[in-house]
């Protein structure tokens, strides 16, 4: 259950934001409303546009990379096209500066400075290229799309962090995300949350990992069953490395999956199949979503007010041995359904086989459904998913961009794929780390002839996305507010601008946004941070992790490690030996070790630290619920850290006093000491000057 009743608040943003959006798409496209329940049909017999199936495309890492050719790099000017030097990044082992110097080859001040137009390096783009031209164009930024030889402000990279080495700007990347996201470790990390809070997470579908959980999924399926004989489940089974529906079928009993291909060659992942899905002209359909990571510590994330919603092309039946294999009935992915003679190319945003996720609403509001609840709940979801996935991107990130060297900061934007179920509740799929941001498909204009057509759908929701997630990081945004400020009110409050705030505009002094719409991404956390707080235990016990790696770059805890982490916190006693703890790391790592075949280092990874935790919090708190039982352990971990990073600051001033460089070592956490929790019982700080920050208590 949320505490405090988040939907409430997470509605009145919807009331204020989404639907006005919502009436705004209905007033320009005059939707046609269909008079009878959601889920009867609304098409017409001439939109058909008969088509041969061809092939699935192979599996790329950007989600539609397959299907695409290589562009040629866009042609310049002869004036303009001579190319910069590759990438133009340092060079290994000279050194660099994190952060940009303001000051100009000219000697111009800082103030000068500001007035520059933000700098996008483009030239890893990829598919995403045309939405952020477009958006550069309409920001009025400086595109690269060569790459340049001085940093740019922003790296625009179509794949994932590691393409190249950055040291300074930010990169629309974060390290470890395509890992994260991948069905396996998604599950994973969904399960973990799902263990600690089970009707906060039951928004994911019951999830098995292939082949480790195989004779587990037999046999909890079979309980089930001798429990329930009239329970009649499917399963979906999904490859891990698949995306765009490569690989996945469905089946009725255990005993179909593939075994020799599924448990062999492809991990994967078997997952509840949802029977019942929201129809709309009797099609199942899903909805994408894009979602800002704007930043991990501290978490930012921001949705985006509308979405695609992609259909399938066949009318849906429950699933029965007879329907089973029927792709274009159970798989929403366009990358099928656009070899389905019946697919849509859509020609306005509420009509064919992709519309627009706000054109769904509309037409769900009008046959009385409570939109606002459905996008509070799907709010919900994103927002714990984040939480779920944090975590361990916190790992990757120290790993990756270890504090206190130069490298970028990240953003990025995710693609989460929704299905909502006949009684509207919102289901995760899948999370998406490289949404496609094409704005343009193919279409056959004769027979075997094809050709590259913008989408209006696509472009209408991706651009505004692109360029509202650069508004949002815009490097230079407070420098040419304060500017602005300084020039006078701005712009886009002013009825009648004058001759010389025009004159102003054409000097590149005006508001830069005035010409723009309103953001699209509306910012979700922190500004729910009370209501979800509670839920971010694991990323405290990550950041426990995190504090005894030791060495920078590694994400695996050694035993030594370990050790000090039971030694710092007081974990260790008379019934639990030094012994004992030894074993206990053994015995975890090497299972992990065993199934995550990630051989890059040896050691105790994030989840395996997560098992660890919940054996000592069991263990020591034992009458109460496990994320109590967890939470009072991470007060207790906390509380002796901070006692010990507070001697250890107190010993550092005084050896600087009498002249000794001897520093603090560990992270030193912020807060001052806390009462330590009773065992058994979690206790809230009742001392009011010692209060640890980030305990539960505080948060919930
Ligand atoms: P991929 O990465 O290959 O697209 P997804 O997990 O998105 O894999 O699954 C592909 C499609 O299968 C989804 O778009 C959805 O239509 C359908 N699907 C996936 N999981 C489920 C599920 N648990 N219940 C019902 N339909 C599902």
């Amino acid at each position: 259950m949320l505490r405090g009743s988040p939907e409430r608040e997470l509605a009145a943003w919807w009331e204020a934001e989404a639907v006005a959006a919502t009436k705004a798409q209905a007033a320009k496209e005059q939707v046609r409303v269909d008079p009878g329940a959601a889920g009867e049909p609304e098409r017409k017999a001439g939109e058909e546009q008969p088509k041969e199936p061809a092939p699935a495309p192979p599996c790329a890492a950007e989600e539609g990379d397959a299907r695409i050719p290589p562009r040629p790099p866009p042609t310049l000017p002869v004036s303009l096209a001579k190319p910069e030097p590759a990438s133009g990044l340092y060079p290994h082992g000279k050194s660099r500066i994190k952060g940009r110097s303001c000051k100009r080859s000219s000697g111009q001040p800082d103030e000068y400075c500001s007035l520059r137009p933000v700098t996008v390096d483009s030239s890893k783009a990829r598919t995403s290229l045309d939405a952020l031209k477009i958006s550069i164009r309409q920001l009025k930024w400086k595109e690269f799309p060569f790459g340049r030889r001085l940093p740019c402000d922003i790296y625009w990279h179509g794949v994932s962090f590691h393409d190249s080495d950055i040291f300074s700007g930010q990169v629309n990347k974060f390290p470890g995300m395509t890992e994260m996201v991948r069905k396996i470790t998604l599950s994973r990390a969904v399960r973990i949350m799902q263990n600690l809070f089970p009707e906060e997470y039951n928004f994911y579908p019951r999830s098995w990992i292939l082949p480790d959980e195989f004779q587990l999924f037999v046999a909890q399926v079979q309980m089930v069953k001798d429990g329930d004989p009239s329970w009649k489940p499917t399963f979906i089974v999904k490859p891990d490395s698949g995306c765009q529906g490569d690989g996945i079928y469905l089946i009725k009993d255990p005993s179909d999956i593939r075994l020799s291909g599924t448990l062999q060659s492809r991990p994967a992942v078997v997952q509840e199949y949802i029977c019942k899905p929201l129809l709309i002209d009797k099609l199942k359909f899903d909805i994408r979503l894009y979602v800002l990571l704007k930043s991990l510590e501290p978490l930012e994330i921001y949705i985006a007010k509308d979405g695609l919603s992609r259909f399938c092309t066949e009318p849906y039946q429950e699933p029965s041995p007879k329907n089973l294999h029927h792709i274009f009935m159970h798989l929403t992915n366009y990358s099928l359904n656009i070899h389905s003679r019946n697919f849509i190319h859509s020609d306005s945003t509420s009509t064919g086989s992709k519309r627009t996720f706000s054109s769904i609403l509309y037409r769900l509001s009008s046959k009385g459904v409570d939109i606002k609840k459905v996008w509070s709940d799907i709010i919900s979801l994103v927002i714990k998913t984040v939480i779920a996935l944090t975590p361990e991107l916190k790992v990757f990130y120290q790993s990756d961009i270890p504090a206190g060297r130069p490298g970028p900061t990240c953003f990025q934007i995710l693609g989460f794929d929704i299905l909502l179920m006949k009684n509207l509740k919102p289901i995760l799929l899948e999370v998406n780390a490289n949404p496609s941001m094409r704005i343009e498909h193919e279409q056959e204009l004769s027979p075997g002839v094809f050709e590259n057509v913008p989408s209006l759908v696509d472009e209408e929701v991706k651009v505004a996305v692109i360029r509202d997630t650069l508004r949002l990081m815009d490097p230079l945004k407070k420098k040419r507010e304060s500017q602005f400020q300084l020039l006078g009110k701005p712009l886009a409050s002013q009825e009648n601008p004058t001759h010389s705030d025009l004159a102003s505009v054409s000097q590149g002094n005006a508001n830069p946004d005035a010409h723009l719409p309103s953001i699209c991404l509306k910012q979700v956390f922190p500004k729910y941070a009370k209501q979800f707080n509670y839920l971010r235990l694991v990323d405290r016990m990550a950041n426990l992790f995190i504090r005894f790696l030791g060495i920078k770059g590694t994400m695996k805890l050694g035993p030594t490690g370990f050790r000090t982490f039971i030694r710092n916190c007081k974990l260790s006693s008379s019934s639990l030996s030094m012994a004992a703890v030894d074993i206990l790391y053994i015995d975890i790592t090497r299972r992990w070790n065993s199934m995550t075949m990630d051989q890059r280092d040896s050691g105790m990874c994030l989840q395996a630290f997560v098992e660890a935790f919940f054996y000592l919090a069991q263990r020591k708190f034992k009458m109460l619920p496990l994320h109590e039982q967890v939470a009072s352990l991470i007060d207790l971990c906390e509380y002796h850290l901070s006692l010990l990073d507070e001697k250890r600051l107190v010993c550092g001033r005084s050896s600087t006093s009498s002249g000794s460089r001897l520093q603090p070592s560990g992270t030193p956490q912020e807060a001052a000491p806390a009462a330590p929790p009773a065992e058994g019982r979690p206790q809230p700080c009742t001392d009011s000057t010692h209060k640890v920050s980030h305990s539960r208590h505080t948060v919930s």
